[in-house]
């Protein structure tokens, strides 16, 4: 039987170079950039840089062979001044407070970002998911939920589905918040099943928003503009879709097993169907494999890192011959990557802008629900496309004005809409 993995790290004995540490480094290292072209006074730094709520919790978990094991689970709402925290729940070997702290970060400049009445929050357990069976799965999902069950809630912070959550996380995470609170309460979550409480309309946002944001950055011409993309799961198996619908040519694909190429472009769904049957991309017969480490450096008109923070560095940035990055994960690239990328006229369409489409059509839904009203898929898809064809434009307006890059640019609007926000409250004084 394999092992559950416990945290070898506690927060407080988390080195400064640990992955989750170098992620919440580099949000700081954002945040303060935009604070200074923003020219925010130390009391206001702090608070933006310091979450409103950070819960750490002890998950015991029964094994199968009735061994009882712990992990540990985070909640963490960075700031709810705008409006009530959403977030993605995760569950990875490495998620630690550092790192959940900077992906809540990342959502609160986000949602600031696309206009919409949303902080951010960002919750994990550190476990590997699939050394886990479905029963062990359902028990840490359930436990989890009833330790930070104090703080979520629809009103106050709505987990959604990360790296290794989905669909049937969120089911567990519904069920477990109704029992306790003695009914059902659909809207404790977001990107569960369509059946109870899930809404149709958000499998697939955070791709059809990735895809907005490239169009954009091509200049509406994707014909025959050749695709890479690192990472074939919620994010980058559907943006591989639709890229391929707007008729990019997807030449490689990677995923934890292996990354495929085919330079006449690989045949999307087939490649899907191969990897659930599978488990992976890995082996799949109508391409070539590659290293995942080349799938980055490949001569393509568009790289999407769409896997893991961290994945384009200082050291491999020198390498990328994309002319456009677009990032479907969050915090992809480092800093240093980014100035190096920058120096090469390479750009990148940032995080918090580029897969911004998943937290936006769950406002869409709860507009829906406030409205007693329901749209139609393709009224969805305008509105996203609205709103990220206009936080792009607004992106890019500053950054040419400004002479910065759109990630810069990105954060300016997204922290400044957030500090104006503690003004206008008076939490600021
Ligand atoms: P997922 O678990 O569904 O998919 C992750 C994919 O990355 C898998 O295919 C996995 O095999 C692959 N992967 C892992 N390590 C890799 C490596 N070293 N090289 C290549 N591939 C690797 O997760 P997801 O929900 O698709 O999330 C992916 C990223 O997008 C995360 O950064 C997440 O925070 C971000 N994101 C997700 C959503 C969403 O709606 N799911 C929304 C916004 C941002």
């Amino acid at each position: 039987m394999t092992t559950l993995t416990v945290p070898s790290t506690t927060p407080a004995a988390t080195t400064s170079a640990s992955p989750g540490r170098q992620a919440l480094d580099s949000a700081l290292f954002q945040l303060d950039q935009a604070a200074d072209r923003l020219d925010l006074d130390d009391s206001l730094r702090n608070m933006l840089a310091t979450p409103r709520r950070s819960l750490t919790v002890s998950v015991p978990v029964r094994r199968e062979d009735g061994r009882m094991d712990v992990v540990q689970g985070f909640r963490v709402q960075h700031n709810t001044t705008r409006g009530p925290a959403k977030g993605g729940i995760r569950f990875h070997p490495r998620t630690d407070v550092h790192e959940v702290t900077a992906l809540a970060m990342g959502m609160t400049w986000k949602c600031a970002l696309a206009g919409i009445p949303y902080g951010g929050a960002k919750g994990g357990v550190s476990v590997d998911p699939a050394s886990l069976s479905a029963r062990e799965l359902e028990r840490v999902t359930r436990r989890y939920v009833n330790e930070v069950l104090p703080i979520i809630g629809p009103e106050r912070d709505v987990p959604t589905p990360d790296v290794g959550t989905d669909e049937r996380t969120m089911a567990w995470i519904m069920d477990t918040y109704s029992v306790n609170a003695g009914y059902p309460v659909p809207g404790v979550t977001i990107g569960g099943p369509v059946t109870p409480g899930g809404a149709p309309d958000r499998a697939g946002a955070t791709s059809r928003g990735v895809r907005i944001a490239a169009l954009r950055a091509l200049d509406g011409s994707p014909e025959g503009r050749t695709v890479a993309i690192q990472g074939f799961g919620k994010v980058g198996a559907p943006a591989a879709r639709y890229l391929a619908d707007a008729g990019c040519l997807v030449v490689a694909v990677s995923d934890r097993t292996g990354a495929v190429i085919d330079r006449s472009g690989l045949d999307v769904d087939d490649l899907r169907a191969w990897s659930e049957e599978t488990g992976g991309v890995r082996g799949y017969h109508r391409a070539d494999a590659l290293s995942r480490e080349e799938l980055l450096e490949l001569d393509v008109d568009v790289l999407v890192p769409a896997a893991m923070e961290g994945a384009i560095t200082e050291e491999n940035a020198t390498r990328i011959r994309a002319g456009l990055v677009v990032e479907g994960a969050s915090s992809p690239t480092t800093p240093g990557a980014d100035r190096v990328l920058a120096d090469a006229g390479v750009t990148v369409v940032p995080d918090i802008l580029a897969n911004a489409g998943g937290v936006i059509v769950s406002y869409l839904e709860w507009l829906q629900d406030m409205q007693a009203r329901s749209w139609s898929a393709r009224e969805v898809d305008a509105r996203l496309r609205g709103i990220v064809e206009d936080a792009f434009d607004t992106t890019a307006t500053v950054a040419a004005e400004c002479g910065i890059t759109l990630r810069q640019a990105a954060h300016v609007i997204g922290v400044g809409r957030v500090a104006e926000a503690h003004r206008a409250r008076e939490l600021h004084s």
